[in-house]
């Protein structure tokens, strides 16, 4: 893989693709974290001189009126107050305007380009990997630089399109992630735990697969756990149920069961709510109008003694429903007992980064990985279209 160390960017006009795909409420930007983290490549690209145009997609734009909740703009304000420079924009995605702009971009000047999404509205041309647009955005530079992580596994033109064009690299962000996944994934120390939890069990079957045969122990919370005590014969209640699952569940539960362990007992209640009641109820004594919400202290005591000694530990998606204080004890006792014990683990794949935040562990772990879509992807396997295109290249 092609790394931005690895050019000679000296001076040159660099094309670079970011992750700029932060919440915005009313023009006000709620959390700066993708912000912050293209700096160091950003930073990187300014001391060898660069002339940086920069790419990001936010939200997803399916109608005219999608544009204005979904500009760049308030982006373009916030990054010239990080890197204390005034950052030129360019409101157009396509134009002479900005052909214009990029032509007169000066050694260490910035120029952020509105989110390549609006060329979405013309037969989804940013997201169907239009060679005619990306052709257009890499005639705008010398270079690519792909660091916008949560997207290596679309091939969009501003991402694959481009790099298809462009002698690439990756950036500072994307090779992080990557090295900290894969490090841990490579080395060869046990037990190695896959904590597995969240919601549906037919988002993650592709992760469980690879990473069962990889793992000493798999240990299951969360929503998910539900299905596979389901696929036992255990009555449920109301917890939730993937059903498309159970067989999948059921097989995958023979194949290994010395590998997965399940919840012994869980915080039930009658409804999702802050103020609702809750008991600790051992699995087997589930009534049908309860639902299991977050796993009990028989199951905190147990998941804790599996993860004795771990060495290693890749965590996907939390306990119970962390979102409700009543229901994130269990999420929270496992990420106390594996930062108390520092124990290496990657935390990521879907919303995971939320929670670690919610709950207060940021920057506790060795790594929590920003990636969602990508993570998981990535877990599973697969190989990702944003990397491929810069790894297939001469
Ligand atoms: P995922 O995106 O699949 O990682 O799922 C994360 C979501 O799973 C969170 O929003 C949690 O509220 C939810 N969740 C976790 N445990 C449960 C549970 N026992 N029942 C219902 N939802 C849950």
């Amino acid at each position: 893989m092609r790394s931005i160390t690895d050019m000679d960017l000296s001076s040159k006009k660099v094309i670079l693709r970011c992750d700029y795909n932060v919440p915005i409420k009313d023009g006000i930007i709620e959390d700066d974290t993708r912000i912050r983290m293209s700096l160091d490549t950003i930073n990187y690209l300014l001391k060898n001189n660069c002339k940086i145009i920069i790419l990001s997609h936010l939200g997803k734009i399916k109608e005219e009126s999608d544009k204005a909740k979904n500009s760049l703009y308030p982006v373009s304000i916030r990054l010239g107050e990080l890197l204390h420079k005034n950052i030129l924009f360019s409101k157009d995605t396509r134009s002479d305007e900005l052909t214009k702009m990029a032509s007169n971009l000066k050694e260490k000047e910035i120029l952020l380009v509105e989110n390549t999404r609006y060329e979405d509205l013309d037969s989804k041309k940013e997201s169907s990997c239009d060679m005619d647009l990306a052709s257009y955005w890499a005639s705008l530079g010398e270079v690519f630089i792909n660091d916008a992580y949560g997207t290596l596994h679309r091939a969009h033109a501003s991402n694959v399109g481009i790099a298809k064009i462009l002698p690439s690299a990756v950036g500072f962000l994307v090779l992080n992630e990557l090295n900290k996944i894969d490090s841990l994934l490579e080395e060869n120390t046990s037990p190695f735990i896959v904590i597995m939890g969240g919601k549906k069990v037919s988002d993650k079957i592709k992760v469980i697969d690879n990473l069962i045969t990889k793992c000493d122990k798999l240990l299951i919370g969360g929503g998910m756990a539900y299905t596979f005590l389901a696929s036992l014969g255990y009555n449920v209640g109301s917890s939730l149920i993937d059903k498309e699952s159970l067989d999948y569940a059921k097989n995958v539960l023979k194949n290994y069961k010395n590998k997965i362990v399940l919840p012994v007992d869980a915080i039930v209640a009658t409804e999702i709510s802050p103020e609702t009641q809750t008991t600790n109820k051992n699995i087997d004594s589930i009534l049908d109008n309860e639902i299991a919400l977050d796993i009990g202290s028989e199951t905190i005591k147990l998941y804790e003694y599996n993860l004795q000694n771990a060495q290693r530990v890749i965590m996907n998606g939390p306990m119970g429903v962390f979102e409700i204080e009543k229901f994130s004890q269990g999420t929270k006792a496992i990420y106390e007992y594996l930062t108390k014990n520092n124990i290496k683990t990657i935390i990521g794949g879907g919303d995971s980064a939320s929670s670690v935040n919610k709950l207060g562990y940021t920057n506790k772990f060795y790594h929590v990985s920003t990636g969602g879509g990508a993570t998981l992807e990535y877990l599973e396997g697969k190989t990702l279209p944003g990397l491929s295109v810069i790894e297939d290249e001469k």
